[in-house]
């Protein structure tokens, strides 16, 4: 008699996000799923800790592969919620390891993407707390601020400083993003400690149900 009167106790498992699947891979726009629904896109520096997040915040381990050879990925991955919604990970820019030719076509496809894809609702963007804003994350920052759609920044690897030295990172951070005419916020976040999972998931959550 109990079953069917709970209402959801949040956007996110509203979504059923934990029913999210694969959905395909693509080298460009011309191979990606048709430009309609809404998406979610997560980015960062390679070995920001992009993976983990997504995995974390979806809540299932492997689903984004965590790589220990960081910007070998030159593709977009896409990940449907349902067939209105989708998560897209994005290729990870900034590895020093990689050709001058790749690091092109890695931002090619980055502002392919970014630039064209009207079902694009908000940014993911993942930082180690350790080094926030580098000058790739600068640009970036500035360019998705251009186009006028919202940031939420993940400080990854918070589990990596104290309570309070993280939450000095943030401080930071949130005094940098005031700077800019745009809905910008950030968090801290551990997918090791499973820190902030519940934050980033309520955002998500509401970029997804619009
Ligand atoms: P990506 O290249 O941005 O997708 O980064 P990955 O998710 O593959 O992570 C890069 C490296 O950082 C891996 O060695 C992970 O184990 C590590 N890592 C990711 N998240 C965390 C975290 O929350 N805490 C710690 N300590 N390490 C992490």
């Amino acid at each position: 008699l109990l079953m069917s009167t709970t209402t959801p106790s949040s956007l996110y498992e509203q979504l059923k996000i934990h029913h999210t699947a694969f959905l395909k891979s693509a080298p460009n726009l011309y191979h990606s799923p048709l430009d309609v629904g809404i998406e979610v896109a997560f980015v960062g520096r390679s070995n920001a800790g992009k993976s983990s997040a997504i995995n974390s915040i979806i809540g299932r381990q492997g689903l984004a592969k965590t790589s220990k050879t960081p910007g070998r990925t030159q593709i977009i991955n896409y990940f449907q919620v349902d067939d209105q919604r989708r998560i897209v990970d994005l290729p990870g820019y900034g590895y020093a390891k990689v050709s001058h030719k790749t690091k092109e076509q890695i931002e090619q496809l980055l502002s392919e993407y970014l630039n064209h894809r009207q079902c694009l609702v908000g940014l993911f963007m993942m930082m180690d707390i350790r080094q926030p804003f580098t000058s790739n994350d600068l640009n970036l920052l500035e360019y998705v601020v251009g186009l006028q759609k919202p940031i939420h920044i993940l400080l990854t690897k918070c589990d990596k400083l104290s309570r309070g030295a993280a939450n000095q990172v943030l401080n930071q951070v949130n005094k940098e993003l005031a700077c800019y005419d745009a809905q910008c916020t950030a968090q801290t976040f551990s997918a090791l400690k499973h820190f902030g999972v519940e934050q980033a998931r309520e955002t998500l959550g509401a970029w997804l149900l619009g």
